[in-house]
């Protein structure tokens, strides 16, 4: 944990794109309560194979221009060429966008030609090739181990490839179990990785939800967990209770250690991220 030890804490809340206008009021509101926190920066989603590419970017302006806070679309490259990524770019730099998270993706169904790039590090590569340091680049990295990697060591390589190509910075997908965090932490110290990896945080609030989301990236739900949340049934209140003490508790013993900040995946929600915020006692960040 030393190299991230040395890093100052960056704190960041993750949005999807709403699909309808009611979901846009729903995102204002959520900003409402969150954009007072002075998060580091803001994240967008993008849909698969470039399904959500306006909605990504009116929502990551519309974010950065309200609230004053940097904004960093996600950008996937699977299914996409060169040209199209080029003017992607070129629209985030002439609109002031400075920070990107870049990604492969996952191949929507029914489209079959996996484009121009094959993996997150050729996105990397290429996004400095065209625009220099304008951006900030944060990609995804995987302590439990992504789920088509061949091998945990052959991930770590791979997200390798992607620090060496010029990312900045790294964000994890969520865990629970933070033991993961740090052996995965301590094995990137090994290759020479030296950019911040900050934990990627999931609240918990609804346990069907995210076992399904859970089953899709590999994330590992622990068993004791799975079993308390499978017990609760319906009742939300005591998922929230529970979920609120699992997660505040995993956030306070990666910050202890060195974690440089968290990266809170909100579901365009308010309450759940917030509640971990203030049991965590991290006032405006
Ligand atoms: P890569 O780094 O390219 O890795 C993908 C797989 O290929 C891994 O198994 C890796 O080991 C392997 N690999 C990588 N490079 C090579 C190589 N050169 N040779 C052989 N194998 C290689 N998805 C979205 O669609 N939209 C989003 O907005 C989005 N945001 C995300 C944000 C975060 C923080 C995280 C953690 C994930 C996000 N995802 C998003 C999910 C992500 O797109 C998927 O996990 C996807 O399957 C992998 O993307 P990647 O950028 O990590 O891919």
């Amino acid at each position: 944990m030393k190299t991230q030890q040395k890093y100052p804490r960056v704190f960041s809340f993750e949005f999807f794109p709403p699909k309808t206008e009611e979901a846009a009021e729903n995102l204002r509101r959520t900003l409402g309560k969150l954009a007072p926190l002075k998060p580091r920066f803001c994240s967008v989603t993008f849909g698969a194979g470039g399904s959500t590419r306006e909605k990504t970017f009116e929502t990551a302006l519309e974010i950065q221009q309200t609230t004053g806070i940097e904004c960093a679309p996600h950008l996937s490259c699977i299914a996409s060429t060169r040209q199209s990524i080029r003017e992607i770019l070129e629209a985030y730099r002439s609109h002031g966008i400075r920070h990107i998270v870049a990604l492969r993706g996952d191949m929507p169904s029914g489209m079959l030609s996996a484009g121009e790039f094959r993996y997150a590090n050729e996105l990397v590569a290429f996004i400095r090739s065209e625009t220099g340091n304008h951006f900030h680049i944060d990609v995804a990295c995987y302590p439990e181990v992504h789920p088509q990697a061949a091998s945990a060591e052959s991930d770590l390589k791979n997200f390798k490839r992607k620090v060496d190509a010029g990312a900045d910075s790294a964000i994890t997908q969520y865990f629970y179990n933070p033991e993961a965090y740090f052996r995965f932490v301590d094995d990137c110290e090994r290759l020479g990785i030296d950019i911040p990896i900050v934990p990627g945080i999931m609240p918990i609030t609804n346990y069907s939800q995210l076992a399904r989301f859970s089953d899709m990236c590999g994330a590992d739900i622990p068993r004791w967990i799975r079993k308390r949340l499978e017990a609760f049934g319906d009742d939300r209140k005591s998922i929230r209770a529970f979920g609120l003490d699992v997660v505040a508790d995993l956030c306070r013993r990666l910050l202890e250690r060195g974690a440089p900040g968290l990266h809170f995946y909100t579901l365009n929600r308010a309450d759940a991220s917030l509640d971990v915020w203030n049991a965590l006692g991290l006032g405006s960040a």
